[in-house]
C-alpha cells in the first residue's frame, strides 16, 4: 500500500478529514485538483458559513479554530424567519437553546485556509495537488485510485470528498438522489445604515428568497435565490445600481445598503447519496450529503460525516482491527444517515413550500410560521437543531 488513506479532494470536509486523522500513525494522502498556492490563500468565494457549537468544538478539537482570527467569528445570537411582506415572522432567540449564541458565522475562505494549514503542519498527511482523480476501483484488500498525470495510488481505504457532483461517487457506482430546483443563489458583503442586532434573517419574500446573515459591525453577509434569468441582471449591474436594487429589494428594512465584495453565484441543488459506503470506500462532505443552503447545515454536516468517520477508524487503528472493514463503514453509514436526513427532509420541504408562489401556499406558508411562532417547544426544537444540540 502506497498510503492508509487516500481523500479525494481538500475542500473544506476532506481537508477537515485528514485533519481528525493528523498525527496518528495512518499515512494519509489528500488528493486535489487545485494547486496548492490557491489552497494555502483561499479567495473568497461570497459564503459566510453559519457553524453550529456541535461544529465549533470540532474545530477545536481539530486544531482549526485556534487559527482562526479572533475577529473573524461574529456571533450569531437569534434569527428571524419572514413570509411575504409580513413583518410577523417566527423568532429563534439563543435563549431557546440555553446558549449565549445559536452559533457562529465565519468566511468558507477563512476556513478552508485554516484547515489548509492544520493539515499541512501534521507530520502524516501528503498533499497531492494541481491533478485529479480520473479513476478508481476497490476490491475486498484496498483500492486503487489513478491520477490524471498516470500516477497510480493504492490504499487501504479511499475517502470521496469531491463536491455535491463527486465523480468518484458516480465511477463507484453509487446512485444519488438529486434535486435542482432550477434556482440560482448570490452571495455578497453588503454594508448597512441599520445595525442587524447579530440577528439572521431568513425571508421567503413572493418572488424572491432573502438572507441576511450578520458579520462583525454593520456588515452582512447578503443570499438572494432567484431564477436564472432574473439573476443575470443583478449579478452583471453596476454597484451603484445594485445597491440601489438591494435596498429596494430588502424593502429599506436595514435603510441604504452597500456592495463591500465581489458577488458570487452558485445553482441551487441539493444531493442525497443513495450509499454513504462500498467496499473499502466511503463518501464524506456534500459528495454524500449537499444540503440546500437554506437551513446553513452543509458544512455542518460535512464536518459531523468526517468526525465520525475518524473516530470510527482511529478506534479500528488502537485496537489493531481493519480501519475500513465493512462493520466500521457501515457503522457510519447508519450514524451519518441518522443524523442527516431528517433535516435533509424537512429543508427540501421547507424550500419547496417557501417558494411555491400558488395561493394556498401563501396562506398555508403564513400559517406554519404564525403557529411555529407560538409553539415555543417548537422554536426550542429548531433552537437544538441549530445550535447543533441535536
Ligand atoms: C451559498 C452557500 C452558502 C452556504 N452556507 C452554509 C452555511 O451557512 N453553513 C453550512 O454548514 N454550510 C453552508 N454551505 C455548504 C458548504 O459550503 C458546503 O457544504 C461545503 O463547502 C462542502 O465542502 P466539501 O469539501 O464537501 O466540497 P467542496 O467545497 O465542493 O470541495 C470539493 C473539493 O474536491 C476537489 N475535487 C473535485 N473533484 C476532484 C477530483 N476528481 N480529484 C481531486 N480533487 C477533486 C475540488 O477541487 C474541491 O476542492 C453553503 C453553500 C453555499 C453554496
Amino acid at each position: 500500500m502506497d498510503f492508509d488513506i487516500v481523500v479525494v479532494g481538500a475542500g473544506p470536509a476532506g481537508l477537515c478529514f485528514a485533519c481528525a486523522l493528523a498525527d496518528t500513525k495512518l499515512r494519509i494522502a489528500l488528493v486535489e485538483t487545485q494547486p496548492e498556492a490557491v489552497l494555502a490563500e483561499p479567495a473568497f468565494d461570497g459564503r459566510e458559513i453559519a457553524l453550529t457549537h456541535f461544529s465549533a468544538d470540532v474545530l477545536r478539537q481539530l486544531g482549526i479554530w485556534e487559527r482562526l482570527d479572533a475577529s473573524a467569528i461574529s456571533p450569531l445570537r437569534d434569527a428571524k424567519v419572514l413570509n411575504g411582506p409580513s413583518l410577523q415572522g417566527m423568532n429563534i432567540e439563543h435563549r431557546h437553546g440555553n446558549k449565549a449564541e445559536l452559533g457562529y458565522l465565519i468566511s468558507n475562505h477563512l476556513i478552508r485556509k485554516a484547515a489548509y494549514d492544520a493539515a499541512k503542519s501534521s507530520h502524516n498527511v501528503t498533499l497531492i495537488t494541481e491533478t485529479r482523480v480520473t479513476d478508481l476501483h476497490t476490491d475486498s484488500d484496498g483500492g486503487t485510485v489513478t491520477l490524471a498525470n498516470g500516477d497510480t495510488l493504492r490504499a487501504l481505504l479511499i475517502v470521496a470528498a469531491d463536491s455535491r457532483f463527486s465523480a468518484t461517487r458516480r465511477a463507484m457506482g453509487i446512485s444519488a438522489r438529486m434535486h435542482d430546483f432550477g434556482k440560482i443563489m448570490m452571495v455578497c458583503c453588503m454594508e448597512h445604515d441599520e445595525p442587524h442586532e447579530h440577528v439572521a434573517w431568513e425571508w421567503f419574500d413572493y418572488g424572491q428568497t432573502l438572507a441576511l446573515l450578520p458579520m462583525n459591525g454593520n456588515r452582512s453577509s447578503v443570499v438572494i435565490t432567484l431564477p436564472h434569468h432574473a439573476m443575470q441582471p443583478l449579478l452583471a449591474m453596476e454597484p451603484e445600481a445594485f445597491n440601489q436594487a438591494m435596498t429596494t429589494r430588502f424593502a429599506h428594512r436595514l435603510g441604504d445598503m452597500r456592495l463591500v465584495s465581489t458577488r458570487h453565484s452558485y445553482p441551487l441543488v441539493a444531493v442525497y447519496a443513495d450509499k454513504f459506503v462500498a467496499p473499502r470506500f466511503a463518501l464524506v462532505g456534500d459528495a454524500a450529503v449537499g444540503m440546500h443552503p437554506v437551513t446553513a447545515h452543509g458544512f455542518n454536516f460535512g464536518l459531523r460525516g468526517a468526525d465520525t468517520l475518524a473516530q470510527g477508524i482511529i478506534k479500528a487503528f488502537r485496537d489493531g482491527g481493519d480501519i475500513a472493514g465493512p462493520a466500521l463503514l457501515q457503522a457510519y453509514q447508519r450514524k451519518h444517515r441518522r443524523a442527516t436526513l431528517p433535516l435533509f427532509v424537512a429543508t427540501h420541504a421547507v424550500a419547496k413550500l417557501y417558494t411555491s408562489e400558488s395561493m394556498p401556499s401563501r396562506l398555508l406558508r403564513e400559517a406554519l410560521i404564525g403557529v411555529g411562532q407560538r409553539i415555543t417547544p417548537f422554536k426550542k426544537l429548531v433552537a437544538a437543531t441549530l445550535t447543533g444540540a441535536r
